[in-house]
């Protein structure tokens, strides 16, 4: 955006700002609004306007017993006082994301003047991708700005599609996606070697893209979380009563041949923290973690498997680090995900790239005060997924 001329020109930018609301709607996570800040002051520093599009949840999917649309609930209005107050300056708010009452709303803004729309998702054709909606959104502006990295998968209307109403000089990324862009290509492209991936949480079916893209270039791969009993069990390892994913075995073994092909490292828990029950409260023990016994079951990696963990993330120069060790939303079994937190932080301090992407490595990160200890936190989850997994991203592929 940086190439824009934005004077005297009404900027049309896709936000995320799908924040967390109380039931009073306060917003109790604004990270998203923030991120956005740095591109909408820098529209109106350079004498444009800014006319902000976002959604907030899924409003059709939550409609009211009647069968309307829970306005009161989703309207992006419980949005305007914060960001009011972050930017510094007012905002005003439209109760159309597109129509004569939005196009008033957008021809009358000044330079410096903030304009938020309403929840792009109270309309059917925002998901759809539809062309009609599409082309009245872009109707509201002179340039498109997408700065939503989180919603850049989704090939939806204002993503998207509107993107294709705009020439080429007159549509770029906002600075919160170029960074997030920029720094996943830091990873994936040409890194500092050695690099390691630390890759946890729930299930291997959800990750079996990713892992598969980095046994290509990764040189350790370090797996975590209740997906590697999966792997653990496929291996021949008796995992108790913990998770796994039974028709994921032999996809389990095809990647640790794969890796073993590629000369890659996968490391699994040596040991476990297990526990009799899925409560912070079960009894807690430590055991071989091919050697769990029925009734248990592993929630946690052991203090082994944190020594050897840590010290491969030490010898790494590049980092990425997506899914929790284990589970770290009960303080019993978050002392894994927090040694790799520390160990992450501490390889970055020796100068080391370190990613944090995905939902529950970063809240993972920002609950143990580290955020400002890694090189990058990413704010999109699925988004970055699949950019690492090496697909085009919509968002990212209309813009060129
Ligand atoms: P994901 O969304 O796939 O990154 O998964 C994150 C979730 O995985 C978190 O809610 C964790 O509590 C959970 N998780 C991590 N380790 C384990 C484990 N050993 N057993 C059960 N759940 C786990």
């Amino acid at each position: 955006m940086k190439n824009i001329s934005f004077q005297g020109k009404k900027a049309l930018v896709r936000v995320d700002f799908n924040v967390p609301l109380d039931k009073q709607y306060q917003i109790t996570d604004d990270t998203r609004i923030r991120a956005a800040v740095p591109t909408i002051k820098y529209i109106l520093e350079h004498g444009g306007a800014a006319i902000l599009m976002s959604h907030l949840d899924r409003p059709l999917k939550k409609l009211l017993p009647d069968g309307s649309l829970d306005k009161e609930r989703f309207t992006l209005r419980h949005l305007v006082g914060h960001l009011s107050e972050l930017l510094g300056r007012p905002v005003a708010f439209c109760e159309e994301a597109v129509g004569p009452v939005a196009e008033q709303a957008a021809a009358a803004l000044q330079p410096g003047q903030v304009l938020l729309l309403e929840n792009t998702r109270f309309y059917k054709g925002e998901e759809k991708g539809d062309e009609d909606f599409s082309a009245q959104l872009a109707k509201l502006g002179d340039i498109y700005i997408n700065d939503a990295f989180g919603t850049a998968h989704r090939a939806h209307a204002s993503t998207t599609i509107v993107a294709k109403y705009f020439d080429k000089g007159a549509k770029g990324f906002g600075f919160l996606m170029q960074d997030e862009i920029d720094n996943a290509t830091r990873v994936i492209d040409n890194p500092d070697r050695p690099v390691t991936a630390i890759i946890g949480g729930a299930k291997v079916s959800d990750k079996i893209m990713l892992l598969e893209r980095l046994i290509d270039f990764v040189d350790n791969l370090i797996v975590g979380g209740a997906m590697a009993y999966t792997f653990l069990k496929a291996q021949g390892g008796h995992v108790g009563n913990s998770l796994v994913e039974d028709d994921k075995l032999d996809t389990a073994l095809q990647l640790l041949d794969k890796a073993k092909a590629k000369g890659v490292k996968l490391l699994l828990p040596e040991d476990s923290v297990i526990a009799d029950a899925f409560a912070n409260d079960a009894q807690r023990a430590t055991a071989n973690s091919k050697a769990i016994p029925d009734g248990w079951m592993g929630l946690d990696i052991g203090e082994t498997a944190r020594r050897q963990f840590a010290e491969v993330i030490l010898a790494s120069k590049t980092l990425l680090w997506n899914g929790p060790a284990g589970v770290f939303e009960m303080p019993n079994f978050a002392g894994g995900t927090k040694a790799i937190a520390e160990a992450v932080a501490q390889a970055t301090g020796k100068g080391a790239f370190s990613l944090v992407g995905g939902g529950d490595s970063v809240a993972a990160v920002n609950q143990m005060g580290l955020s400002d200890q890694v090189s990058y936190v990413s704010t999109g989850g699925g988004a970055m997924l699949e950019f690492l997994e090496g697909k085009e991203l919509p968002g990212i592929a209309a813009m060129h």
